[in-house]
């Protein structure tokens, strides 16, 4: 199985998992493990992996597949749990916590580590509020509080990207193309892609990058001149 499909049946599980969320305990397994509650999806957590040590140490590879499986699952219904718990929001609709895990990662390490009480990260979690101008399941847009140009949004993943090289190297195919539409489509809604506008993402120090969750800008609704002024 390539690992673009193995990605895909771990999706599919986990959307599986979210749709067991509210459902009556009777019905699955994993309903009753919500209604059971955070303290023991956990622990069953804690067991399976337990389990796979004491399989991988003296029970050989197919042992450790099969309790690697009962892992997952369970890991899985643990993240969605965290879902429901932090942001009260099924993890398909509309929010995602910037403090979850992230479906998809890379390889690569990340430059450094996501802070979950930056500001945009309490925006996400309803903490603080923000003036919305649309979202979906993986990008929220808003005013920035203190706009540069007559029209000044902010567009932002719901997941927990420090930066753009964050994003670009961690995140999914979905959560990329989400941002990049969402971006384009603001500017349309906004009434500034005719007459043109600028989008711009500041990155790190260099960049001066003060909010440390990825923020695309779209600054437009007047003549916006040079690019970078010379220093
Ligand atoms: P950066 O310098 O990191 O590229 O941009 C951060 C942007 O976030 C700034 O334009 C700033 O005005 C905006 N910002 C900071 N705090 C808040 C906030 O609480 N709400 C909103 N809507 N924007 C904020």
């Amino acid at each position: 199985m390539s690992g673009v499909d193995r990605a895909a049946v771990l999706d599919r599980l986990f959307a599986t998992i979210e749709s067991r969320k509210g459902a009556d305990p009777a019905s699955s397994h994993t309903a009753k493990l919500f209604a059971k509650g955070t303290g023991k999806i956990a622990q069953k957590v804690g067991e399976e992996a337990t389990e796979t040590v004491i399989a991988a140490l003296s029970e050989g590879p197919d042992a450790v597949k099969s309790e690697s499986a009962d892992l997952i699952y369970h890991l899985m219904v643990l993240w969605a749990d965290a879902g429901r718990q932090i942001s009260g929001r099924n993890w398909n609709g509309a929010r995602v916590s910037p403090a979850l895990p992230r479906k998809h990662r890379g390889n690569r390490s990340r430059p450094m580590a996501y802070d979950d009480q930056n500001i945009f990260a309490k925006i996400l979690r309803g903490e603080i509020p923000c003036n919305k101008v649309d979202e979906d399941e993986h990008t929220l847009a808003f005013h920035d509080i203190n706009p540069q140009t007559k029209t000044h949004v902010l567009v932002i993943p719901k997941g927990a990207y420090t930066s753009f090289d964050d994003f670009s190297a961690n995140a999914s195919e979905a959560e990329i193309a989400a941002l990049i539409r969402m971006t384009g489509k603001i500017a349309r809604e906004q009434g500034i892609a005719e007459s043109g506008y600028r989008i711009l993402s500041n990155i790190g120090q260099d960049g001066h990058q003060e909010v440390p969750h990825l923020h695309i800008h779209i600054f437009g609704g007047q003549h916006l001149g040079r690019m970078i002024k010379p220093t």
